[in-house]
């Protein structure tokens, strides 16, 4: 979903996104409704913009690659930045940094990816460990069942061999 800068009214444009469109489906799957609304006002060469998601991310447990499900609930505001190419080519392409609670987008020309700037805002709040719970016990790296359904012997074995096999061998 693009918008140009000129789409933008004087009074600002209020903007409702209802469903999964611009999720990205590759990284994560969701469950239930999801909805995200961002109002953007225009400021000559700048768009200061706020949202809001609502959505139930369904992600894989690192430990025991479980299905969980993470509620997140996100508010943000951005300031985009009309500059020129040199601009963007000193700054190496990079094209967003944060100062203090506001994050800065740079654009080489006046459009907007609605799409795309909900899509970063949710993958930059979800977290790089993920877990199902903290205590999460994991999987067993010998027989593979899950730890925290089930209790395997694997550790006890562990604790007795080798050397319980020697003994056994000698006598
Ligand atoms: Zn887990
Ligand atoms: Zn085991």
């Amino acid at each position: 979903m693009q918008l140009r800068f000129d789409d933008i009214p004087d009074d600002g444009l209020r903007i409702e996104i209802d469903g999964p469109a611009w999720l990205p489906t590759d990284e994560f799957s969701h469950s239930g409704p999801v909805s995200a609304r961002v109002f953007l006002e225009r400021r000559g060469k700048r768009v200061f913009l706020t949202g809001a998601i609502s959505v139930v991310v369904v992600l894989e447990c690192d430990r025991c690659v479980e299905s969980f499900m993470l509620p997140q609930h996100l508010e943000f505001s951005i300031d985009l930045e009309l500059v020129d190419k040199g601009f963007l080519n000193r700054a190496k392409g990079e094209y967003a940094c944060k100062s203090d609670e506001m994050e800065v987008i740079y654009l080489d020309e006046p459009l907007i990816d609605i799409h795309d700037i909900l899509a970063q805002q949710l993958l930059l709040a979800l977290p790089v460990k993920r877990l199902c719970t903290a205590e999460c016990r994991g999987l067993c790296s010998r027989c593979g069942i899950n730890r925290n359904l089930q209790q395997c012997r694997c550790s006890e074995d562990k604790r007795s061999s080798p050397f319980a096999v020697l003994k056994k061998l000698k006598s």
